[in-house]
């Protein structure tokens, strides 16, 4: 704790006159996020980061395995649904980004390479919802035997996944429809910080690069 009291000193002497105005603005004209960023609560994947974004820019959402549950599938009081809902109907962001990881213990935790005790039950039945990525991984991924590997397709297949379950949000089908919105999926390799974008065309995650 002490750690943190300390950084909330240090941000507020060393940082914050370098954000002064734009706190100032943000909290006068609220937010305007361009971009919903979905990703892992793993203390390693940091949104704002590893995109040099600035207050106000992305609206996160973190949660264990950046799992977009289906809507048919979420209860009423799912907060990864709210949240979509708000970003996208609401705050209009022009984009989402879901953004799996390397090194993911949610999705270890699903392919049982990591045991989930009967003293987690919220846990256990929050991943049961990504169980479809482990059938994809039974079914396509046969030849690879290595935990580590097997661990890296899990987490992919899930971006694609959770991308899959965004379509099924009435609020997105309508801002795809109209062109208003666009989803990406992209994989961050946590030892060398590189970030990976699904290609739709080649079905491959390839080094996310700067558009033309
Ligand atoms: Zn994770």
């Amino acid at each position: 704790m002490q750690r943190l009291i300390e950084g909330v000193h240090k941000f507020r002497n060393d940082e914050f006159g370098n954000y002064r105005k734009l706190f100032r603005k943000l909290s006068q004209e609220g937010q305007n996020p361009h971009t919903l960023f979905i990703t892992c609560s793993d203390s390693r994947v940091l949104a704002e980061l590893i995109t040099q974004s600035k207050p106000g820019d992305l609206f996160v959402v973190k949660n264990i395995g950046n799992i977009v549950p289906p809507a048919s599938a979420v209860g009423d009081t799912n907060s990864t649904a709210a949240a979509i809902e708000f970003a996208v109907d609401i705050l209009r962001v022009a984009d989402i980004v879901i953004c799996g990881h390397s090194q993911c213990g949610a999705i270890s935790a699903l392919l049982g390479q990591t045991p989930v005790s009967d003293t987690a039950p919220h846990l256990r039945d929050w991943l049961k919802l990504a169980s479809p990525v482990r059938e994809t991984l039974k079914r396509e991924y046969k030849h690879i035997h290595d935990d580590n590997a097997r661990c890296t397709a899990a987490a992919e297949e899930n971006v694609l996944y959770s991308l899959d379950n965004l379509h099924s949000y009435p609020c997105v089908q309508e801002r795809l429809a109209d062109g208003s919105l666009q989803l990406h999926g992209w994989f961050f390799k946590i030892a060398t910080a590189e970030l990976f974008a699904y290609d739709p065309e080649t079905r491959q995650f390839a080094p996310l690069m700067p558009e033309k």
